[in-house]
């Protein structure tokens, strides 16, 4: 009876420990939030992105300057097209003003 009990404690310690590391594992195993030095979890969550008028790929979560023509990068609502660059990964990154 004794072990029985021990074996209920011991098995409801084991999921609890699992499904806190589960919780935890998640947020890590996300690609976007471990490379995530330009804000793109930002951007995708409030929708919003500093873009260039000229180049769409361009995107940043701050104001910034556009590498390919210098242009002042504009805030504007993510578009379908930049949304599905920002997730692949394949966006470029602006000049940040220093
Ligand atoms: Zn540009």
């Amino acid at each position: 009876m004794r072990t029985n009990v021990s074996i209920v404690i011991l098995s409801a310690l084991l999921i609890a420990v699992f499904a806190s590391c589960n919780n935890s594992g998640t947020e890590s195993q996300n690609p976007i939030t471990q490379t995530d030095t330009f804000g793109v979890h930002h951007i995708i969550e409030t929708g919003e992105v500093y873009t260039c008028k000229m180049h769409n790929e361009v995107m940043g979560n701050k104001p910034g300057v556009c590498p390919k023509c210098g242009m002042t990068l504009v805030k504007q609502k993510i578009t379908d097209t930049q949304m599905k660059l920002l997730t692949e990964g394949t966006y470029t990154k602006p000049d940040y003003k220093k």
